[in-house]
């Protein structure tokens, strides 16, 4: 608490989980009457799910001879009214892939632009939405996240999030710091919010990357392409074109009362084929036809390659994985098995809720209890995280996603789930749509007015003793 006062006094707006850098702790120190010293650690950064998509994991599981640089995949998450819808649209006009000029631009979801060369996939449905379905299945799609934040209005609730859900899904993010045309526009403070929540500008000697955009004016965009290839330059964006494991990830689906069930997918392994047996999720089809972002038939696609296909017998839902198999029978079996499951699923819904998370604990699987903690005022917060560190916890550790203030939502439920985390609410409620979404993901909403309750309550499934909640 003491150190909070000295940083609060010294202008930083810090809270008990927040890492400040070490200039600033240093000053900390010295007011404090110690002198610190700097250990440059291995950079650790696996905090959150530690689970790595089943796609990625066919991918290493590749003969490394085979592998290729394929197209960096990127998404846009930032606070509503940023401008990302924006910004979307002004990189698509910025460079019409290669060879392609005229054709006809549709959204389908994800599109493509060429950047010196160089090819690079921007997933087109901006918002959490579609990144938090995603990764709620397990197919994290994007290699690269831009995160927008408008110069003149800084870090919102939604920044946060976005801040959270590309660390738990191990993204690096790149700041768009867009609206820089704008007169109030104070891209200084708005790095400065950036470094306070180690998010440190590269100028700063920190390892972020923030390009001055104005989405609207269409300056910086080439900076931006430019330092998308740079990030992924440093990253290792590989596939096998020719592996016959051919997989990737739904983007978006929906039935055509003309065309039947047309969906969009982005190739992540090996190549896709018109004629190839897929199954998503429970939908199983034979391709009929292909088409790139452009609307223009195609045969084949390579990794990081979004098409959209025709021939699927149900619509499959965004974020599910997708498969090519050899034989239309056994992908069949398949989806029948799991719609088979989404019923018994659905009778007793798993409880991703503190008693199971108890038992991976115990079965070693989990070291961590993640948290999202919701509260009714910014007052309530901070002697919560303050509770929280108190607890005697083992060899296990808390982590709160994050904490704010406001009602428990949809996007709340979506990062627990994604995350196997646990939403707290401190005099708050969860909204109908919340709890509607939590009860199929099986995410568990725990609500409590008193502190020490809710300390209790974590006390208790740490040691594994928590009863049910109903
Ligand atoms: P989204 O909700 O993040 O998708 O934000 P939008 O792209 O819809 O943009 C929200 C508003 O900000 C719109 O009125 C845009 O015209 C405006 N806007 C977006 N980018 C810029 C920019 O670079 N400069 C200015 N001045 N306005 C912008």
């Amino acid at each position: 608490i003491q150190v909070i006062k000295i940083l609060m006094a010294n202008g930083v707006m810090a809270n008990i989980n927040q890492m400040v850098d070490f200039d600033t702790a240093a000053i900390v120190a010295s007011e404090l009457g110690f002198e610190a010293t700097l250990e440059v650690e291995e950079e650790v950064k696996e905090t959150e799910t530690g689970e790595i998509p089943f796609w990625r994991q066919i991918i290493a599981n590749e003969d490394s001879s085979k592998l290729v640089n394929r197209p960096p995949v990127v998404t846009i998450l930032g606070h509503v009214d940023h401008g990302k819808t924006t910004l979307l649209d002004a990189i698509r006009h910025s460079e019409v892939a290669a060879g392609e000029a005229g054709g006809i631009t549709q959204h389908i979801g994800a599109y493509q632009v060429e950047h010196k060369g160089k090819l690079i996939t921007f997933l087109d449905t901006p918002g959490h939405a579609a990144f938090t379905a995603m990764r709620a299945r397990g197919a994290q799609g994007a290699d690269i996240v831009i995160l927008v934040v408008a110069a003149n209005d800084g870090i919102m609730p939604q920044t946060r999030e976005a801040i959270a859900h590309a660390r738990a899904a191990r993204v690096p993010i790149i700041v768009a710091l867009n609206k820089i045309d704008r007169p109030d526009a104070n891209p200084d403070f708005v790095k400065k919010q950036l470094a306070d929540l180690d998010l440190v500008p590269d100028e700063w000697d920190g390892n972020t990357m923030v390009v001055p955009v104005s989405a609207k004016q269409k300056t910086g965009i080439e900076d931006l392409l430019e330092a998308i290839l740079l990030v992924s330059e440093s990253m290792d964006i590989k596939a096998n074109p020719s592996s016959n494991q051919i997989i990737g990830t739904v983007i978006e689906a929906e039935l055509d009362h003309g065309k039947g069930v047309m969906a969009t997918l982005l190739v992540q392994n090996g190549s896709l084929e018109v004629g190839d047996v897929i199954l998503a999720g429970k939908a199983v089809g034979k391709l009929r036809a292909m088409f790139d972002f452009h609307g223009k038939k195609i045969r084949k696609a390579g990794p990081s390659s979004p098409v959209q296909v025709m021939g699927l017998s149900d619509v499959p839902e965004a974020g599910e994985l997708f498969q090519v198999y050899s034989s239309e029978k056994e992908a069949r079996l398949i989806a029948e098995e799991r719609k088979a499951q989404v019923q018994q699923k659905s009778i007793n819904a798993p409880k991703a809720s503190l008693e199971s998370l108890f038992n991976r604990i115990q079965a070693g699987e989990t070291k961590e209890l993640r948290l999202i903690i919701k509260a009714d005022v910014q007052g309530s917060l901070e002697p919560i995280t303050t509770a929280l560190n108190e607890i005697e916890k083992g060899d296990v550790n808390i982590n709160v996603l994050y904490s704010e203030t406001g009602d428990i939502g949809e996007n709340d439920v979506n990062l627990a789930s994604a995350s196997k985390a646990i939403i707290v609410g401190f005099n708050v409620q969860a909204d109908s749509n919340a709890k509607r979404l939590a009860e199929v993901e099986g995410v568990s909403i725990r609500l409590y007015e008193i502190i020490y309750r809710l300390t209790e309550d974590v006390e208790k499934a740490l040691k594994g003793m928590l009863e049910p909640e109903f």
